[in-house]
């Protein structure tokens, strides 16, 4: 199973922003005079939030889980900047494609406005494109599977000599990423008391095989019923 790739390639963000349909709400939200959240830029997001989506294998560029979509509001989902839309020095990378992703809510919380770039950067400078410049793992400019790796049950560690290792350990302990393992714990443990039950139920095979099918049967059931409830 794949993770999606180490490093986000955005190349084809830039067509979409410089798709005519969308010029004036670009040039809108580089002078300010369009809010990134007003009904005007919608459509630009829509379409880049599904370019983005693709982009990154469905999966949040941080924890790299896959986000539950639900469509009615995108709400499990951002089109996320990297550097924060909402710091002064950082407005004018609104859409600049290095600055777009897609994050899932809950590691979107935990960034909340910190600030990613390490050193500070004059207003006609482009932020470092180099490895192990920012603060967490940067989308496209740091290998995330050259710095971390992802083992069953959704365990986060720092890869032995990880090139931005200090940003691996960040990104892992500021966005909490420990916490979902432990989340997995307890749908596994569910899972886990179904099997039980049902290994139970087998041991008993050979004596009353009717039986034995009912009860697997009816454990099944209940579980196919009850189960999505408590995960
Ligand atoms: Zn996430």
């Amino acid at each position: 199973m794949s993770f999606g790739s180490g490093k986000l390639d955005v190349s084809f963000a830039q067509e979409i922003l410089e798709d005519e349909k969308h010029k004036d709400v670009v040039s809108g939200l580089l002078d300010g005079s369009v809010n990134w959240y007003a009904e005007a830029a919608k459509p630009l997001k829509d379409e880049l939030r599904v370019a983005l989506r693709q982009a990154s294998e469905e999966r949040c560029v941080y924890c790299r889980r896959i986000p539950v979509v639900d469509p009615r509001t995108n709400a499990s989902e951002h089109v996320e900047h990297f550097l924060d839309k909402s710091k002064e020095k950082y407005k004018r990378f609104i859409v600049s494609p290095f600055n777009l992703s897609i994050s899932c809510n809950s590691c979107n919380i935990q960034k909340k406005t910190k600030d990613m770039l390490l050193a500070d950067i004059d207003e006609n400078s482009i932020p470092p494109t180099q490895c192990g410049q920012y603060h967490w793992l940067h989308p496209c400019y740091d290998d995330y599977f050259e710095n971390i790796q992802i083992d069953k049950g959704w365990v986060y560690s720092i890869k032995h000599q990880a090139p931005a290792a200090a940003a691996a350990k960040n990104l892992i302990d500021e966005c909490r990423l420990i916490v979902i393992s432990e989340i997995e714990e307890r749908k596994n443990a569910e899972v886990d008391s179904v099997f039980d039950e049902v290994l139970e139920c087998m041991l008993n095979w050979k004596d009353d095989p009717n039986s034995t099918a009912e009860k697997v049967s009816s454990i099944m059931g209940r579980a196919r019923e009850e189960v999505w409830k408590n995960i």
